[in-house]
């Protein structure tokens, strides 16, 4: 096993959390913080993205369906985000761990004096051994969860700003599918997994199609859009299933798993 101690960020988002009615996977969500756990104790620092704190939180405040109005869908991320912590928090430290909350907006990243704060509270929490969980602060930024083209994008994107900020060995994308194909394999049952990406170019980007699941909202465009950036500074970024994140091992285990999009030296 290769013993390099490594600064990993893993994004998790709303598809892998919840489950087909829309409630908490608790299975998956201790499964993956005994794994993340493990995975600090191997020697290596752990930062968390995790989303679905909209959908977490309508399923709390019993809404028959999801919010479509502003006001409701930040009701729906304040409520969410709190009982994800609270679970991150039980499961994490079941485990012996602290955890941290860090919720920021794409202005924030966006200022040189905010983005150096930032990064220091980063630096002072991953010192300490806390393993911080990131997410959009979305009950005060309404840009994010309004527009189309939000800057995040279901935290594909905020992960990867993340990863730099944090200077990251490592950028692990968990998605509700194995990695990243040749074409969509909802559509095309003959699609092919591509094991490795050394360059992401408008020929890569034409093979991804919008988002699959409908818990997710990111689909594999803005996978590659966050693997671009990650990759651009030198960090390599891999996408892989998230429906068991045992299968975290094996990147430290050096066996072969989803897509790796190839950093950038
Ligand atoms: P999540 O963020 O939880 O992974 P998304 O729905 O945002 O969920 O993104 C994953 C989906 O992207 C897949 O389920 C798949 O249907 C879709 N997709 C589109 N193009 C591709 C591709 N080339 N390779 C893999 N998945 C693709």
């Amino acid at each position: 096993m290769n013993r390099k101690r490594r600064r990993i960020v893993v994004k998790v988002g709303t598809s892998t959390l919840t489950n087909e009615l829309g409630k908490r996977n608790l299975h998956r969500i201790e499964e993956l913080a005994m794994t993340l756990a493990d995975i600090q104790n191997m020697g290596n620092e752990v930062v968390l993205v995790s989303s679905g704190a909209i959908a977490v939180g309508a399923n709390k405040m019993r809404l028959s369906e999801p919010p479509r109005e502003m006001r409701m869908k930040q009701a729906a991320a304040a409520v969410g985000q709190c009982e994800n912590m609270f679970l991150y928090d039980k499961f994490f430290g079941y485990y012996s761990k602290t955890v941290a909350q860090i919720l920021l907006n794409a202005e924030d990243i966006q200022q040189e004096e905010k983005k150096e704060n930032l990064s220091n509270t980063f630096e002072a929490l991953l010192e300490h051994g806390i393993i911080p969980i990131v997410n959009e602060n979305d009950s005060v930024s309404y840009t994010e969860i309004e527009s189309e083209e939000r800057l995040f994008g279901d935290n594909d994107k905020l992960s990867a700003v993340v990863a730099v900020l944090c200077r990251a060995d490592m950028l692990v994308i968990l998605s509700d599918i194995d990695g990243f194909y040749d074409k969509d394999p909802r559509f095309y049952r003959d699609a092919k997994l591509i094991s490795r990406v050394d360059t992401i170019d408008e020929s890569i980007y034409a093979l991804a199609g919008g988002a699959g699941s409908r818990r997710g909202t990111g689909g594999m465009k803005t996978k590659l859009e966050a693997a671009e950036l990650a990759v651009s500074q030198g960090i390599s970024t891999l996408v892989m299933n998230g429906s068991d994140p045992s299968r975290l091992y094996d990147i430290f285990k050096g066996k072969k798993v989803g897509t790796l999009f190839a950093a950038k030296r």
